[in-house]
């Protein structure tokens, strides 16, 4: 303040003595001073301009050099501008930061203005509904998603729970399931989120039909057990009838038991961590056990002609969980054994890949048509219901098989012939192999 008083005293001063070397008279020297003051506006004014034409410019990083009140003006204001930039910077980086982990989540999410336009959208809300997060902003999302749940949902606005609409396409043919559900916010705004359930429900679906065949696989013996009990309760029977009725209701009792112990066995596989790579086993001992167990069965049921013979490498030292290899290799050999009529062959054994060690079991049983062999591996998916019931089959063995060769990193194959035979190969990574000593 003091500054722009002396700038305008040494004009007033300056217009006066300029007056008195004119040589004005007194009365009119008068006007050298007003003319200082009129100098000294001008003057002021001209500065202001500059710092006016500054702040308009917005590069506030070159200020006009002034001094007085004016540069002091500046540099405040410079300051001033330099934190409000360096806020806006800060807030944008965060704004940034929320944005892009925003974009990584595999949920959707739109934010509408109050007239359901789209003002942001993620990848993952493109990819569930099939927009384009940049040429779609500002159009309305009822223009967008034109399925008629979801038109339905807005249309009774209430948001307490989600919708469910079709998705895109998978695999060519089936279509996702998209569920979509609206908070709203702000003022009249609205979150929506969107989020790809088809795998759920299919598990949900899948758990449905696992509880429900389990069921009918249990009720089946248990009604025929029952029909027994009663005709045992009811009639008077001989020795022998009772005798007869005793031995089918015992055989139903190990249908069942057997069903229990091939559901505990997929539920053990499931819920326990993956076999480890330093539990060395005798893969002969383990052939030579699952060929005396199906030289056994084959006894059993009486199919005198039927040949089993060991085939391929011997010598081979595996690593894996000893009862789970077993169960899998027991499994598909008491399959071959069932499903093969007397007088056929069956043959099992190891053989070297060059980069998988591999258990094959070979019959020249019926074969299986190639249309089955994709499901043959879903639990309790059978190519002929009856035969498998009358072989004493729950359904389960393929599903276990192919579990255990993906908890050792490896795969079930099957290939077959219808009337000549089929092929299981179980697979597993070179490194579970090693020569034994
Ligand atoms: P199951 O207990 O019924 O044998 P699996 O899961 O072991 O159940 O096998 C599924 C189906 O695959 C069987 O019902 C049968 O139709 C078919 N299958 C399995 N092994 C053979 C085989 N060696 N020869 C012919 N068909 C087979």
């Amino acid at each position: 303040m003091l500054m722009r008083l002396i700038e305008l005293l040494v004009c007033v001063v300056a217009g006066w003595l300029l007056a008195t070397l004119v040589g004005l008279d007194t009365h009119t020297a008068l006007l050298g001073p007003i003319a200082g003051v009129v100098a000294w506006v001008v003057w002021d004014g001209l500065k202001a301009a500059k710092v006016a034409r500054w702040l308009q410019s917005r590069r506030y990083n070159n200020p006009p050099k002034l001094l007085g009140v004016w540069g002091d003006f500046i540099e405040r204001s410079r300051k001033a501008f330099r934190r409000l930039q360096r806020k806006a910077q800060d807030s944008q980086r965060r704004l940034d930061e929320f944005l892009s982990a925003i974009q990584a989540s595999p949920n959707g999410v739109i934010l509408l203005d109050d007239l359901g336009r789209i003002e942001w959208a993620n990848q993952s809300a493109s990819d569930h509904l099939g927009i384009d997060a940049q040429r779609d902003i500002r159009q309305y999302i009822r223009n967008l998603v034109r399925s008629p749940s979801f038109a339905s949902y807005l249309q009774r606005q209430n948001f307490d729970h989600s919708v469910l609409i079709p998705g895109p396409a998978i695999n060519g043919d089936t279509l996702a399931e998209i569920s979509i559900r609206m908070f709203p916010y702000g003022r009249d705004r609205m979150l929506m989120l969107t989020n790809d359930v088809t795998a759920l429900k299919r598990a949900e679906s899948m758990r449905r039909d696992f509880v429900a065949n389990v069921s009918h696989e249990i009720r089946t013996p248990l009604t025929v057990i029952r029909g027994f009990v009663e005709t045992l309760q009811s009639l008077s029977l001989t020795p022998d009838e009772q005798h007869h009725y005793l031995e089918l209701m015992g055989q139903q009792a190990a249908r069942m038991d057997t069903l229990v112990a091939d559901l505990l066995t997929l539920s053990r596989l499931e819920g326990s961590p993956a076999p480890g790579w330093h539990e060395w086993l005798d893969g002969d001992q383990l052939l030579e056990r699952v060929l005396q167990d199906g030289q056994s069965l084959s006894t059993v049921t009486g199919k005198a002609s039927q040949t089993l013979q060991r085939l391929g490498l011997s010598g081979v030292s595996l690593s894996g969980n000893i009862s789970e290899l077993t169960s899998a290799m027991g499994n598909l050999v008491s399959n071959a054994v069932r499903y093969t009529p007397d007088g056929g062959v069956i043959s099992a054994g190891w053989e070297l890949g060059s980069d998988s060690i591999k258990f094959v079991v070979r019959d020249t049983g019926p074969g299986i048509a190639p249309e089955h062999l994709p499901r043959l591996t879903e639990r309790f998916y059978r190519v002929d219901r009856s035969r498998s019931r009358e072989t004493g089959g729950t359904g389960l063995g393929l599903a276990i098989v192919k579990h255990v060769a993906q908890r050792h990193g490896g795969e079930l194959h099957v290939s077959s012939v219808v009337g000549q035979g089929s092929t299981f190969v179980i697979s597993l990574p070179i490194k579970r192999y090693r020569a034994a000593a």
